[in-house]
């Protein structure tokens, strides 16, 4: 399996490359140059394997330059039951005869994150050992909340890299910042930034391209490398647990093999929704990808429309890490729509770049809106979702989840489609407690209460059980307390690696 960028500047490559490159240095995304086929056969054998066996599965078509050997020593690395509190890491919840929910917030962090970040970091050790690295890798990110716990979870005491993270410190949750702070592993620096999430992204920017400091890694053999959700590694983990919930679905004798299903994502940076995408491509049987926006609903209009325009307001909502203006995997789904016509690609991301919107030809549009639908839910619909579900099935969904199954249910009366459909439910209701508990119970239910109590309150009214990385959060022992100011940031960097 060779990869090529969506920009067209760049000679195929292997998996292990692109993997380790992250983003194509003319500007464009890696994408798999041939088509991945899975048989109805194929779909068949994975009915009676675990999570891990179908990984490999999946994986192995893919990675094809990694060897059987390495592939399973990735996926047993990372999918453990240690890790994730379900023995089948990414279970199928049945809500009706109809809607089921895939549940992919069992890992560390408590949001889906996981599923690729927990495995990414092996993949990109041995990309490292396979191209003839033998420098040692330093991830830097900066973030605004998940990505940068899911990160620290999945480097930890990964052998041969080091994390350093980048966190606005009034700018993320009280849980989030104690999950960051708290943050346990030897190879792994938590840094509070003083100003906000562009504060400390054009910081992490500036260190990228610091030349003097790039000269400095280079004769301590450190390599920087980053774990943004462009990175192909960070896509095709994502892919298998659409197979996954076929498979259980088959097995459940909820479907016949075969049997075509709906999916809907709640969807921010087009990642998630783009491998259900490439899921049908390769086979999976399945009828529409239902794309499920908060009132940042520029992929609703986007999909409705075929024209993409980011002028617009950024919206804070409930349901933040859906807050996207601009979602760079859709470059992979236009690339694909357009057949791997790279000169199309470049025109329409100068057009965003330049005016913040592009509009795409006819031929495209009708491909995309054979596969997706599209829709969004506002916050108060987003609330009510929320209790509707809790109080209808006794079932507690977070915000991002809520958001989804709106749609849902706004797709069913648009078009009266009663194929079964499984919810991608992104998050841990526990995680983004506070408007959940609001949702159910109202407003006196959280006041006066801290994030932390909220885990409590919502326990006990629900009759959940907090995950253990949420658990007794507060009272963990403060392992990083370093507090920088935004020019600082690239000498914290050098302190870490005593450059
Ligand atoms: C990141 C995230 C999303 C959005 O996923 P994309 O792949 O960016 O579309 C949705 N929900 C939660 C909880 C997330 O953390």
């Amino acid at each position: 399996m060779h990869y090529e960028s969506t920009r067209g500047g760049l000679k195929s490559i292997e998996s292990a490359e692109a993997i380790k490159k992250g983003l194509a240095s003319d500007g464009g995304l890696f994408v798999p140059k041939e088509r991945v086929e899975m048989t109805l056969d194929d779909i068949n054998k994975m009915v009676d394997m675990t999570y891990q066996d179908r990984a490999i599965y999946i994986l192995k078509k893919y990675l094809t330059d990694y060897t059987d050997e390495e592939i399973a020593d990735c996926v047993y690395s990372a999918y453990t039951a240690q890790k994730f509190e379900s023995e089948s890491i990414a279970p199928v919840h049945r809500l009706n005869e109809n809607v089921h929910i895939l549940e992919l917030w069992h890992g560390p962090t408590c949001a889906f994150k996981d599923m690729a970040l927990q495995i990414l970091p092996h993949f990109l050790v041995k990309a490292v050992r396979k191209t003839g690295e033998t420098s040692e890798i330093v991830i830097l990110v900066a973030t605004s909340g998940d990505t940068g716990k899911a990160a620290l979870e999945g480097f930890k005491d990964v052998e041969g890299t080091k994390i350093i993270v980048f966190f606005p410190n009034e700018g993320v949750s009280e849980v989030q910042k104690y999950q960051m702070i708290t943050q346990e592993g030897k190879n792994v620096y938590s840094i509070a930034v003083e100003g906000n999430f562009d504060d400390a992204q054009n910081g992490v920017k500036a260190i990228f391209t610091d030349s003097d400091l790039a000269q400095k890694l280079e004769s301590s053999n450190y390599k920087f490398s980053s774990a943004n959700s462009i990175n192909w590694g960070r896509l095709v983990p994502q892919i298998i647990y659409y197979f996954s919930a076929y498979a259980d679905m088959v097995k459940n004798e909820e479907i016949k093999s075969g049997e075509k299903i709906n999916f809907v994502v709640p969807t921010g940076n087009f990642g998630n929704i783009l491998a259900a995408y490439y899921a049908k491509e390769m086979g999976l049987p399945i009828n529409k990808l239902i794309c499920a926006s908060n009132d940042n609903n520029v992929l609703t209009d986007f999909i409705e429309t075929g024209v993409y325009d980011r002028n617009r307001d950024f919206k804070k909502t409930i349901s933040p890490s859906m807050d996207i203006l601009i979602s760079s995997n859709l470059e992979r789904l236009l690339y694909e729509v357009c057949d791997h016509d790279s000169s199309t690609i470049n025109k329409w991301m100068e057009e965003l770049k330049v005016d913040g919107k592009y509009s795409i030809d006819a031929t495209s549009r009708k491909k995309i809106a054979s596969v997706f639908w599209a829709g969004y839910s506002n916050e108060n619909e987003t609330m009510k979702t929320i209790e509707a579900i809790f109080k209808e099935y006794n079932y507690v969904i977070d915000t991002h989840t809520a958001v989804a199954v709106d749609v849902y249910d706004k797709y069913v009366i648009s078009t009266g489609d009663i194929t079964k459909t499984v919810i991608v439910s992104t998050a841990s209701p526990f995680k983004f407690n506070e408007s959940v508990a609001k949702s159910i119970f109202g407003s006196d239910c959280i006041k006066g209460k801290s994030e932390f109590m909220l885990l409590d309150v919502l326990a006990d009214k629900c009759g959940i059980n907090i995950p253990e990385g949420l658990k007794n959060l507060d009272k963990k022992p403060i392992k990083h307390n370093t507090l920088c100011d935004k020019a600082d940031m690239i000498n914290i960097v050098k302190d870490v690696l005593k450059l």
